[in-house]
């Protein structure tokens, strides 16, 4: 509290991120990045970047990688746009687009910057519980509103929310803008951006962070209507006229392009989560069905912040929310094949 900050300020709660930890002898599975490196291509323009060019201001559009992902995605450049990260990208939507007189809609248990987000910029919303299987129920979402957001997956649960039923929320909410938070949807679901063309209120948000293995290049997107994006625009430039720098648009486009390392990286991560599903669900572990890269998972006869701690002096590091619903679940980031085994003979020597 200060007598020199805003009543925004005073009143805020701002998101906490996982650690990142000052020493690197952790197996660090606590904020769903990518264990493998990013692509050698992309590690390669990065280093040709560090050049002249740097004096001049980058693209203020991005152009070039916006083409880049239009071409990927097979849609038009007018319906992308690109960010610092999908965490700025996300911000400008709800300033853009879900700042309206009626509440918008999220889950209870979905990602919690969402909320901070409300905070921030005087937004009003209203949280819809999940069934009692952790599963996003769209009839919830049925009502009047100033718009709708959730991940698919969602966070932390991991859940897949089909595309047949995204469609049919679409069909049902026709007056208020869809957003769709796909930061994990290259592990295991079908992305919403096939529906662009037809739900010109449909708004799908994705990111380098997690399937490119690039969370330290701050680059996100989002794919939409051109109108909507549009919106997008008008706020960036009204914001910061150059999120993304030259480095970032290289080797986003680099990232793109080399489209072979993504596919085999995000196969090993899929294959080792199922690696850590059959062996923790023999430990006991109950196990949500998970179509992103952790887990999130619950013991019947431990305590989930125990066994956080345990793991801590095991030098590995997962996620725990202090949040009602959840606090008895670990969200636990799937690493190398190495570093899974690792965990599961932490487990061992914690349960014998
Ligand atoms: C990681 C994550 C993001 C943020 O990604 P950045 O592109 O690194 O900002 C957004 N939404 C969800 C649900 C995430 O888990």
């Amino acid at each position: 509290m200060s007598q020199f900050w805003s009543s925004i300020v005073n009143d805020l709660t701002p998101y906490v991120p996982g650690e990142q930890p000052k020493v690197d002898n952790l197996i660090k599975l606590n904020t769903n990045e990518n264990p493998y490196p990013p692509s050698p291509k992309v590690l390669k323009i990065l280093k040709e970047s560090a050049n002249n060019s740097l004096r001049l201001y980058p693209d203020p559009n991005a152009d070039k990688l916006k083409q880049s992902l239009a071409k990927h995605y097979k849609i038009k450049s007018a319906q992308v746009f690109v960010g610092n990260g999908s965490d700025e990208v996300l911000a400008h939507t709800f300033v853009a687009l879900l700042k309206q007189s009626k509440p918008i809609l999220l889950p209870d248990i979905s990602y919690s910057f969402y909320p901070v987000y409300c905070q921030l910029f005087v937004i009003d919303y209203r949280q819809i519980a999940l069934d009692d299987k952790f599963q996003i129920n769209i009839n919830d979402y049925f009502s009047k509103n100033g718009g709708i957001i959730f991940p698919n997956p969602n966070a932390p649960t991991g859940k897949l929310l089909a595309l047949q039923q995204i469609e049919l929320l679409l069909q049902n909410n026709t007056q208020s803008v869809v957003v769709i938070d796909e930061a994990y949807i290259d592990f295991g679901g079908e992305s919403a951006v096939k529906l662009i063309d037809d739900y010109t209120n449909l708004l799908v948000i994705q990111t380098f962070s997690k399937s490119r293995s690039l969370a330290g290049l701050r680059v996100g997107f989002a794919m939409g209507n051109s109108n909507l994006i549009e919106a997008l625009e008008r706020v960036k430039n009204s914001f910061n006229s150059y999120p993304l720098d030259q480095f970032a648009i290289n080797g986003a486009i680099a990232a793109i392009e080399d489209n072979d390392y993504f596919k085999q990286t995000t196969e090993k991560i899929v294959s080792s989560r199922n690696y850590l599903l059959k062996e923790m669900s023999s430990m006991g572990f109950k196990i949500l069905p998970s179509s992103a890269n952790f887990i999130f998972a619950s013991h019947p006869d431990y305590d989930a912040e125990e066994v956080a701690l345990f793991l801590r002096h095991q030098d590995i590091i997962v996620r725990h929310f202090k949040q009602l619903r959840i606090e008895q679940y670990l969200r636990i980031t799937v690493g190398t094949q190495k570093e899974c085994e690792a965990l599961v003979k932490a487990f061992k020597i914690f349960l014998s």
